[in-house]
């Protein structure tokens, strides 16, 4: 089984200082990759969206061919050796409020065969049961209910447009076979439903149709029990060994072995990497297998912090003063020239109450930080990220820490995952 990793633009600055907090200017030409930082590649593939491009980046067109930041090759602008595989999909989620996929066929095959994709995923629509639309796009929609949320609608879809989007997403799957015959990727066709039946329904019709891999969309907000079963009735009913599966945007821990057992061909998944920032508690993976909460030392430069942080009614050279002594201490700890947290932890606290954040329960982060720093967790690994950057990874400040703390933290689940398929080789070839 491969995992992939879902790419959003996702590098930092190579030549990130942490103690000086600084980088060259440059953007893309001053970037470096999990990839490259790493001596272990955290994943066996990259999924990139075309939705991303869409959304993040304009794909300029250069002699009449898309080019994504001066590049026409999308292993040339990831740096991954030719032989290392990059799929492509069109990034349903980022339209899956409108009525219409909002990319068509020919663009999907015009983008994967010019960008040299070695995989391309058919041009689907989520059956998503819920979805928010603008008060005048109502009427587009069959729903059951409408509940008025903020300035939107949040509509609960009909099984008959549920259906909708699924015959969408078969008859793009059938088009999209056809039209991409005799190009340079493999086509995958996107599984959509929204019970198993229709899933497993969607899944026989393209493979009928002749897809020998099939994505299956539209999982994320499903529970477990629901995509257990889903591949149960995947594995039972169909030749796993010839028809390769990948389950899209999931990862579910407890599904891992089964999931192995039953020939799942990939799965991409970027919970690991976002959790670094996202989660309160769950910011930094321990090489104990254990998870960390960051200690948050926010930046007092930030200008849309400034406002806020002024009306503590300090000045801000005090603030910075308070700010340079956090970062001091830290790293004073961390060398062991400072032994006491308990003092430390109180200045932490007491900057960050100058933030004013709702979600910032005292107490709970104080307990949360001295279980970090007492664990000396980071110390343990030597990954190049953890070896390179010391404290400054279990630092919540910015996206170059919180990025490269997201990336170990796919190196930890990546060397988990591994270990799971030693122990219970898959049986397909690749
Ligand atoms: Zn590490």
């Amino acid at each position: 089984m491969k995992y992939f990793l879902p790419y959003w633009e996702d590098w930092v600055h190579a030549d990130f200082d942490p103690i000086s907090d600084t980088y060259s200017k440059g953007g893309f030409k001053n970037s470096i990759f999990a990839h490259e930082l790493l001596e272990t590649t955290p994943y066996d593939g990259i999924l990139v969206s075309l939705g991303m491009f869409k959304l993040k980046l304009k794909l300029i067109k250069r002699n009449g061919k898309p080019s994504i930041r001066g590049y026409q090759n999308i292993k040339k602008y990831l740096r991954v050796p030719e032989n290392f595989p990059v799929i492509g999909d069109c990034g349903a989620f980022t339209y899956v409020n409108e009525k219409e996929p909002k990319i068509s066929v020919e663009e999907a095959i015009y983008h994967y065969e010019s960008l040299k994709f070695d995989y391309g995923i058919s041009v689907d629509h989520i059956c998503s049961e819920t979805i928010v639309v603008e008060k005048e796009k109502v009427k587009l929609f069959s729903f059951k209910e409408a509940k008025e949320s903020k300035d939107k609608i949040k509509l609960f879809l009909s099984e008959k447009e549920l259906e909708l989007r699924r015959q969408t997403s078969i008859e793009n799957a059938w088009n999209f076979l056809k039209l991409s015959k005799g190009k340079n990727f493999i086509p995958v066709g996107a599984v959509q439903g929204y019970t198993i039946e229709t899933y497993l329904d969607s899944a026989k019709k393209l493979i009928d149709y002749g897809y020998e891999y099939l994505a299956i969309g539209g999982l994320v907000p499903r529970k477990t029990e629901f995509i257990s079963e889903l591949l149960d009735r995947l594995y039972k009913e169909f030749d796993t060994e010839k028809i390769k599966i990948h389950l899209l945007g999931v990862l579910r821990e407890e599904l891992l072995t089964k999931m192995i057992k039953y020939n799942i061909y990939s799965f991409d998944s970027a919970s690991y990497y976002r959790k670094a920032w996202l989660r309160a508690a769950q910011n930094y993976l321990g090489v104990d297998g254990k998870w960390y909460a960051s200690i948050r030392v926010p930046d007092c430069h930030n200008i849309r912090l400034r406002k806020k942080i002024l009306s503590s009614g300090l000045s801000f050279p005090a603030i910075e003063k308070m700010e340079q002594k956090i970062l001091k201490g830290l790293r004073d700890y961390d060398k062991g020239t400072l032994k006491e947290v308990d003092c430390l932890l109180e200045e932490i606290m007491n900057y960050d109450k100058l933030f004013f954040r709702d979600d910032f329960k005292e107490e709970k982060y104080s307990k949360l930080y001295k279980e970090l720093l007492e664990s000396r967790v980071w110390k343990e690994c030597s990954c190049e990220i953890c070896s390179k950057l010391g404290i400054d990874v279990v630092i919540f400040r910015g996206s170059n820490r919180n990025k490269r703390r997201g990336f170990h933290n796919t190196l930890m689940f990546y060397r988990k995952f591994r270990a799971l398929l030693e122990k219970q080789p898959t049986k397909v070839v690749y």
